[in-house]
């Protein structure tokens, strides 16, 4: 079967349908289970667990609007209905989870009442919350929300309704106020519309596009179990967005929004004038100056200055009328042309003409004591004019999310940097919303992925390794330890991919910092050091043979037949990657001058930014793109193992942006590709319920009316159970079907094992 394949489920003959094209063949052999006709709350309830009634039920679901399905109680499916439905997300319901699912958690932690709740991102925030203050903890307690997929499948907007959730207004009026009366949840709140204008985009796949991946930190105080303080910490922004995009997509929003307010001193007209915008999606409407506003006020809320607001807005129109300057060039030098665009962006940026031209037309390298000047030729100097805005655009996206942060740990001195680490509590909720798995094509859908589309996908690859270790490795191995009877499961192993990108001996990361260290070596060479690596999951153009690729690859991907591409195989999907500026990327440099110009810019706050920032292009090992960007996905990955996971699986359910439209074939690749159905399958093997013995019989003493210290063992806990008639015939059936079993140290249960 294909992806193309449309799938159901016949009504009538009561079996599951294939449709391609015209054709229309019935799977026969898998079972439909009735339970998919209903469309149930939980996957892990089908008795018979084949994708054709997975699919169903989870379509049966959707068109009833009810987006959210769960897979046991650690995955929820969330399927986008690209239309708002208030209903599910309106106070009552709100109120709904918060109230009866909060305290009927507090009174019986069960997951059979947990059971009686419809699957909902409230239901995953409420449980996380419960589990976060189950026991007293001295050690940090970390539950993580783990939200991932496709561009486009409501990462973002789920990260929104989970916020909504945990750091809903209470009315008893616990919160810890801060500065100006802002309560730190409308803080939180105040930052998304910041974050979005400064880091979303409209992109070919979703019109607010996360061009930055974030994890969300909020601190819970124990006592009044109010978030007391939050941090964000963010990876890796798509600064080439900033001077480059394509027709079908378009700058960060706030270029659009600056435009869009019509502030006289910023001279800006119409995004068409400008060369950093013109070449985009210029139809695409928003409501710039409304969007705008809001951005604004969410700055105040904040506590950014009017001052600060002022400048960074000359700063970002700075860069805008920066993108329209000219370069000339006479064959010996090139000069900056002395035009409005330049006067402006000088006296927006704070920089004298003299000082930018320095910065664009020449490069400045020391010769031992002696400083050399070289003159840059056009094609240099309108990269490094590029090269500048890009820099100034990333520094100031990081300067916002440190003066954030500084408002969301209620820290109140602005070097922040140099200040102690902020007192957080022991109770944390992390929620991670990253890119989603990428693969770029231009109109006649030849592949674009370049040095950007790497990073992206190896990040999604090792998210997928944590939830497949998660998911089975640990699953198994605790059945092991435990040594409970369950079936072997083969889960999808990506560790192969993971090693071919980032193994610290023979990797393709290794070769790009290779490269990237040793002056004057370009892409050329990094790609032919790529034949030493393994082709288990790498074809490199040049070696490409249809009949060898074939089986493995996507048949699109020949069509880059050129020779500056390697294709790898991921674990959702073949990508092919233009080597083009893969070694500049990850080198990053640029003119060395900058740090001594721009501390001294007369905007304050281009002065504060640069004024803070160190020259650590001259440690090219430690710091280049791949290896810091590695370093901050280990910290990530650290806390995610440390964290007890829930993972929200989004999923798109076409790809027009359709509301209320299911595409069965784009959801099956997408829950194939999320390891999802592997998944369904360990889970239903597995038991949802474990209960330490001592818990067991703590728990249970009821039934036997005997104090849990007077019973020795499990054992004879299991004896006085059995002696009770009725209690000693369901166990004995449920032991029968394996609904329950007593492991080493733990009992291991199935979802319904109920009470008496
Ligand atoms: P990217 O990886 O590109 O950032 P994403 O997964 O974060 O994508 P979102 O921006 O969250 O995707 O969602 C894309 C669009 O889908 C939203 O702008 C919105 O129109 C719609 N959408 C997503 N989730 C919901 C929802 N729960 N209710 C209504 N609309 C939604
Ligand atoms: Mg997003």
């Amino acid at each position: 079967m294909s992806f193309d394949d449309e799938i159901w489920i016949d009504d009538e003959k009561e079996v599951c349908k294939i449709e391609k094209l015209n054709e229309t063949k019935f799977a026969t052999k898998f079972r439909v289970d009735p339970l998919s006709k209903q469309g149930i709350d939980d996957l892990l309830m089908l008795s018979d667990l084949n994708e054709y009634n997975c699919l169903h039920n989870i379509r049966v679901r959707y068109l009833k609007e009810q987006i959210y399905t769960q897979i046991g109680s650690p995955i929820l499916v969330s399927i986008n209905p690209y239309v708002f439905l208030p209903k599910i997300y309106n106070q009552e319901t709100l109120a709904y989870y918060k109230v009866k699912l909060g305290q009927s958690q507090a009174s019986l932690k069960t997951s059979t009442k947990q059971n009686e709740f419809q699957p909902h991102l409230f239901k995953i925030a409420q449980l996380q919350f419960d589990q976060l203050f189950e026991s007293p903890t001295k050690e940090l307690r970390i539950c993580s929300m783990i939200i991932s997929g496709e561009s486009g499948s409501g990462k973002t907007e789920s990260t929104k309704i989970l916020l909504k959730y945990l750091a809903a207004e209470s009315k008893s009026g616990l919160f810890r106020t801060i500065q100006q009366g802002q309560t730190i949840e409308q803080q939180i709140f105040a930052s998304n519309p910041v974050l979005e204008a400064f880091g979303n985009a409209k992109t070919a796949r979703n019109d607010n596009s996360s061009r930055f991946g974030k994890f969300m930190h909020l601190y819970f105080n124990a006592d009044t179990k109010r978030v007391s303080t939050a941090k964000i910490d963010k990876y890796l922004l798509e600064k080439s967005r900033v001077v480059k995009i394509s027709s079908q997509e378009r700058n960060y929003h706030i270029f659009y929004q600056i435009i869009g307010a019509q502030i006289p001193e910023l001279q800006l007209t119409s995004p068409s004038k400008y060369e950093y915008l013109k070449n985009g999606d210029l139809s695409y409407n928003r409501n710039e100056k409304q969007e705008f506003e809001e951005t604004d006020i969410c700055l105040d809320n904040l506590n950014f200055s009017p001052n600060e607001k002022k400048y960074i807005y000359h700063t970002l129109a700075g860069l805008l009328h920066l993108g329209n300057v000219k370069i000339e060039y006479d064959q010996v030098k090139s000069t900056l042309k002395l035009d409005n665009s330049l006067k402006i962006a000088s006296e927006l940026l704070g920089i004298q003409i003299q000082q930018l031209d320095d910065l664009i037309c020449k490069v400045f390298t020391s010769v031992g004591k002696e400083i050399v000047t070289k003159n840059n030729n056009l094609e240099n100097a309108q990269s490094a004019r590029d090269t500048l805005a890009k820099h100034i655009y990333e520094k100031l996206f990081n300067w916002l999310i440190d003066k954030i942060n500084q408002q969301l740990l209620n820290i109140k001195s602005l070097s922040f940097q140099n200040q102690q680490q902020p007192q957080l509590t022991k109770h944390m909720i992390g929620i991670l919303d990253i890119f989603g798995f990428e693969i770029f094509t231009d109109l006649n859908g030849l592949h674009t992925n370049s040095f950007e589309q790497l990073n992206i996908n190896f990040t999604n690859e090792k998210l997928q390794q944590h939830f497949n270790l998660q998911m089975f490795v640990t699953e198994q191995k605790e059945y092991d330890q435990e040594s409970i009877k369950w079936q072997q499961i083969k889960f999808p192993d990506n560790k192969k991919i993971i090693d071919l990108i980032e193994n610290s001996s023979v990797s393709i990361y290794k070769m790009l910092i290779d490269q990237t260290i040793v002056q004057n070596r370009g892409d050329k060479e990094f790609l032919s050091s790529l034949k030493q690596l393994p082709k288990d999951n790498l074809v490199l153009v040049s070696d490409l043979q249809t009949a060898e690729i074939e089986p493995r690859f996507d048949k699109k991907i020949h069509r880059v037949a050129k020779f500056d591409w390697f294709c790898l195989k991921h674990f959702a999907g073949a990508v092919a990657y233009n080597v083009a500026g893969f070694v500049e990327k990850n080198r990053d440099s640029i003119n060395g001058e900058v740090f001594k110009i721009l501390p001294n810019s007369t905007n304050p706050v281009l002065k504060e930014i640069w004024s803070n920032v160190s020259n650590d292009y001259q440690n090219m090992k430690l710091n280049n793109v791949v290896t810091k960007f590695q370093n901050s996905l280990k910290e990530l990955l650290n806390l995610l193992n440390m964290s007890i996971p829930k993972f929200i699986r989004c999923i798109k359910p076409n790809n027009f942006k359709q509301p209320l439209t299911f595409e069965a074939s784009e959801v099956r690749r997408q829950m194939t590709c999320a390891g999802l159905m592997e998944a369904i399958q360990i889970r239903k093997a597995g038991y949802e319920i474990r209960l330490k013995h001592i818990d067991f019989i703590k728990k249970y003493q009821h039934l036997v009316n005997k104090n849990f210290k007077n019973i020795k063992n499990i054992e004879e806990m299991f004896k006085l159970l059995g002696e009770n008639q009725k209690i000693g015939q369901f166990l004995k059936e449920q032991q029968n079907q394996l609904s329950y079993q007593m492991g080493k140290t733990k009992i291991f249960m199935k979802q319904h094992f109920r009470e008496f």
